[in-house]
């Protein structure tokens, strides 16, 4: 879908002017502002002028504004941001197209977890981060074919054969990609890592700390238990597919956060949620809240084989949290403000500070009875659903594909 297209589909809610002598380029009006960032949660204007945010503020004038965007009515939060999706689209078997999966539907940053290693990554940089609209980083897979596996059809993982596993070529391509690169991934199931699961950790770890950046971990069915891989990363690295069911999450065997998953989060560690095809369950998440541990960020692990559901995208991830009990501004924070903090961006996104990176993301929270849906087929009721409807880039608006959800 071309730019312009996209800014058609939210045409209904902008209006532009004439003239050349505008104090700002765009104003986004009226709208439920919620920015984690400064505490705010209130009715303001949003001004962008110069690709950046410029004022936010009531009552702001559109008569000084080049485009005004009417968001009366709806919620206007910072440019959501996706530390796990995969959107190496054509190479990594389960990659996707960024922009209808990422841009169009709120999320103006996303990381691309690992899908890229180093023999691989001039592709991903080259193909999608230099061709798309949304704004693409990357995790680095420790392996140097990164994910080009395929768990169905050829189920032998990047890490089976650890020779694979070089953190001397994934430093040197770090090193020489580091306004994309931000950190190190790995994935450590059995089909994917078999026994090699630790001595594969130590040299993604020797990688992430040679060159100071976060790991971020892929737990579940692991060969080796879950308390020695968390007990093993420091502060800064990510533990994703925390609220996954079945064996390796971090639950016990009686639904109790392990010891070490507790320890590890003391020490820095962030629980990140990459909801995934397999690896997101509302039982654990649940008995998990109920312990009072939380997700340091919500990502929705969007790819191939969950965006036509059970994921569809990181408003709906966002969405089972709310009806999990957090409020709108706990959800927002975490895949805005949180992950924006775990990452070196280069570009400041996840806030609406004066000065920070012009990206907003609007959205109409639909209120019904809505049927989510968890990786394991368990689905809950919700009464409120996050629903996109336009997303700014640096000042510029995009329209948003609304995506159908079960209703009853
Ligand atoms: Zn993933």
């Amino acid at each position: 879908m071309t730019r312009r297209e996209w800014a058609r589909r939210a045409l209904p809610l902008l209006s532009m002017q004439a003239g050349s002598a505008f104090a700002y380029d765009l104003l986004i009006r009226g709208g439920h502002v919620i920015d984690p960032s400064q505490n705010l949660s209130a009715v303001r204007d949003v001004a962008i002028a110069g690709g950046k945010i410029a004022r936010v503020a009531e009552n702001l004038s559109p008569a000084v504004a080049r485009q005004t965007l009417d968001a009366r009515g709806k919620i206007v939060t910072p440019g959501l941001v996706d530390v796990h999706v995969h959107v190496y689209d054509g190479v990594a078997p389960l990659g996707i197209p960024a922009d209808p999966n990422c841009i169009a539907k709120g999320a103006t940053t996303v990381v691309d977890a690992g899908s890229a290693g180093a023999h691989t990554f001039p592709g991903l940089r080259q193909y999608v981060v230099r061709m798309v609209e949304t704004r693409v980083f990357a995790l680095l897979n420790i392996s140097v074919v990164g994910q080009s596996t395929l768990s169905t059809d050829n189920p032998f993982g990047e890490l089976l054969d650890l020779r694979y596993a070089n953190p001397k070529l994934a430093i040197r391509t770090i090193e020489q990609n580091r306004d994309v690169i931000l950190g190190v991934k790995i994935r450590l199931t059995k089909n994917i890592a078999g026994e090699n699961d630790l001595r594969a950790l130590a040299l993604a770890q020797e990688a992430a700390q040679a060159v100071n950046l976060p790991l971020m971990v892929h737990i579940g069915g692991t060969h080796s238990p879950v308390e020695a891989i968390v007990s093993r990363l420091r502060k800064g690295d990510l533990i994703t597919h925390s609220f996954r069911g079945g064996d390796g999450g971090i639950l016990d065997g009686r639904g109790r956060v392990i010891g070490e998953v507790r320890k590890a989060m003391e020490n820095g560690v962030l629980l990140d949620v990459g909801h995934g095809a397999g690896s997101f369950s509302f039982a654990t998440a649940e008995a998990t809240f109920r312990q009072e541990i939380y997700p340091g960020t919500i990502s929705s692990d969007v790819h191939q084989f969950n965006v036509d559901g059970p994921v569809f995208d990181l408003a709906t991830t966002l969405s089972k949290f709310l009806l999990l009990g957090m409020s709108l501004e706990e959800v927002v924070r975490r895949a805005t403000w949180n992950p924006a903090q775990a990452f070196p961006f280069p570009h400041q996104p996840g806030t609406l500070k004066v000065g920070a990176v012009g990206d907003v993301a609007v959205f109409e929270m639909r209120e019904g009875k809505w049927v989510f849906t968890d990786s394991l087929g368990a689905t809950r009721t919700g009464e409120r659903r996050l629903t996109p409807v336009a997303t700014v880039k640096a000042g510029r608006v995009y329209g948003n594909a609304v995506i159908p959800v079960v209703r009853v």
